[in-house]
């Protein structure tokens, strides 16, 4: 006895679609994701397509038309509804472009729910392009298998930052001088420190003092140690989302 084969077979391909999906909707795929589908996966009609919006999930659709630059996709069912993702934000200062982006699809994959570029007197860079950070997520969830997409926060000025902060949310800043003053680490501060959630990184040259100071200042900040080495920034920001997504966020099951 067979098995009959899975469908949609695990080597549908997976697109982001901005415009919201339902059941029964045509959509006409141009540009690179027609380029994708026609001339490298080579789709025929009645092909299967998986989609999702980041709005209500993932739906499986098939190719009901295909034209040499463009292809007519109609939404069959819905396989999954959207994910439910922990309500963390990384608040990150821009750093190298390369490794930025590295961390923002990182910051994807870990399950971020809202990733904030935020400027800092030390910041190496002093602009983040948005739909290049959103580029490099959106192929990080086509390849993860993700229905969820974090948010990104335009890049927001440090004093803005700590000005708007969101009451009843957690600042776990980590201050890479806090260990040798033996200070709390993450995971110690996460053991009476639960709810909504924030971790702020600095760039390569680390907070001023005057942005140390500041940042302490504020209700919601929690100084954290991520240990006893010097981390750059984006290790530091990878295993601050990793240490409370295992204490805090889904990774439990
Ligand atoms: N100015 C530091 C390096 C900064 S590392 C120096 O040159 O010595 C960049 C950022 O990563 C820091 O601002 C901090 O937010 C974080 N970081 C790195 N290592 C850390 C540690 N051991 N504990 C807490 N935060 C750390």
């Amino acid at each position: 006895m067979t098995a009959t084969p899975a469908w949609p077979p695990r080597s549908a391909p997976r697109l982001f679609v901005e415009t919201p999906l339902a059941e029964g909707a045509s959509l006409r795929i141009e540009g690179n994701q027609a380029h994708y589908l026609v001339n490298v996966m080579r789709l025929a009609e009645g092909a299967a397509v998986k989609l999702f919006d980041d709005v209500s999930g993932e739906y499986l659709a098939r190719v009901t038309a295909r034209g040499k630059r463009d292809l007519t996709l109609t939404v069959e069912s819905l396989l999954r509804p959207r994910e439910a993702v922990p309500d963390f934000w990384l608040c990150a200062a821009p750093i190298k472009k390369a490794r930025f982006d590295f961390l923002a699809e990182k910051a994807c994959e870990l399950g971020v729910a809202r990733f904030v570029p935020v400027l800092t007197d030390r910041a190496v860079v002093d602009k983040v392009k948005d739909d290049r950070l959103r580029g490099t997520m959106i192929e990080a969830a086509e390849q993860c298998e993700r229905t969820a997409l974090p948010e990104i926060a335009p890049l927001t000025k440090l004093d803005s930052l700590l000005k708007g902060w969101e009451p009843g949310r957690h600042l776990f800043f980590a201050d890479e001088r806090l260990h040798d003053s033996g200070g709390l680490s993450l995971a110690q501060a996460l053991a009476t420190h639960g709810g909504p959630a924030a971790v702020l990184i600095g760039p390569e040259g680390g907070f001023t003092d005057a942005e140390n100071a500041a940042i302490r200042a504020h209700p919601a900040a929690v100084p954290v140690s991520l240990g006893p080495r010097i981390l750059r920034a984006e290790t530091a920001a990878i295993a601050a989302t990793a240490v409370w997504m295992a204490a805090q966020g889904d990774w439990a099951a």
